[in-house]
């Protein structure tokens, strides 16, 4: 991250008691969006991605802040600091007298199946659904939410050989019949395709697989039409394959504590 330069433009949307923080998270939204303007204008798009702040590590009050300056889509990827945290949120947004909307919270961590409960009571969108024993599992809780469905999307290794027990993503041969279970469930909505790019690999190739598979199912399910991909490290790579939705979190928030 590099410090902010005395020459970035202030955003016309900074709520008039900003702090330093809100400040600073101010700064690296216009840049950042600047950056996906740049992407964006690379690869010949005219929309733009949804931008999801990813904001595990910080806390509630970093949430706030991004709320307050319009950003309403927040990730997180461990149940029990994201449920904590979506708690405090909206104890903090209760106390504002001119509170923001309440964000909506991805889950974009693994899941275990025995979390699948406890996230559906705070989450809107699922990024990492990634085999069936889980799946079984969000059916089941999805059942008792069925007035408000959560978007579901599978999430894809894309390696070019997934081992037998691989997790954090799902073989792409398994994608169809992931697809159909979600579309069925009551509760549920089937909404697209998440990854993250394999380490080892060039993410282009990576994510055009992704976008390649993300036609195919459109083909049996045309209303899943997302395509998760893209962090602060490679958002050029996805916005170039068509990506729907950017999971960002160092690029807004700074650096977190290294290893998570
Ligand atoms: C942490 C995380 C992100 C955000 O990564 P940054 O490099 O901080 O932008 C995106 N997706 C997932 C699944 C994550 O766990």
């Amino acid at each position: 991250m590099t410090p902010t330069s005395p020459s970035t433009p202030p955003p016309d949307d900074l709520p008039a008691d900003a702090d330093d923080r809100t400040r600073q998270i101010a700064e690296h939204l216009v840049a950042l969006r600047a950056r996906i303007d740049r992407a964006a204008a690379a690869a010949d798009r005219r929309d733009r991605p949804e931008l999801v702040v990813v904001t595990k590590t910080f806390p509630a009050e970093d949430v706030v802040r991004l709320a307050r300056l319009g950003v309403g889509e927040v990730g997180e990827n461990k149940d029990q600091e994201a449920s904590a945290k979506a708690a405090e949120t909206d104890e903090l947004l209760g106390a504002l007298s001119e509170a923001p909307p309440r964000p909506r919270w991805h889950f974009v961590g693994q899941l275990q199946s025995n979390k699948a409960r406890s996230v559906l009571n705070y989450a809107d969108v699922v990024h990492s659904v990634d085999r069936s024993s889980l799946l079984k599992a969000l059916v089941r809780a999805g059942a008792e939410r069925a007035d408000r469905p959560v978007d579901c999307l599978i999430q894809v290794d894309l390696r070019r050989q997934v081992p037998e027990d691989a997790r954090g993503g799902a073989a792409p041969d398994r994608i169809g019949a992931m697809a159909e279970r979600i579309a069925e469930a009551e509760g549920l909505r089937m909404a697209g395709l998440m990854a993250v790019a394999p380490l080892d690999e060039d993410p282009a190739p990576a994510f055009a697989r992704l976008a390649e598979l993300s036609e195919e199912l459109r083909r049996g399910h045309p209303e899943a039409a997302w395509i998760s991909a893209g962090m602060s490290g490679d958002l050029e790579a996805a916005v170039a394959a068509g990506a729907t939705h950017l999971r960002i979190g160092r690029d807004v928030l700074g650096h977190r504590p290294e290893p998570r």
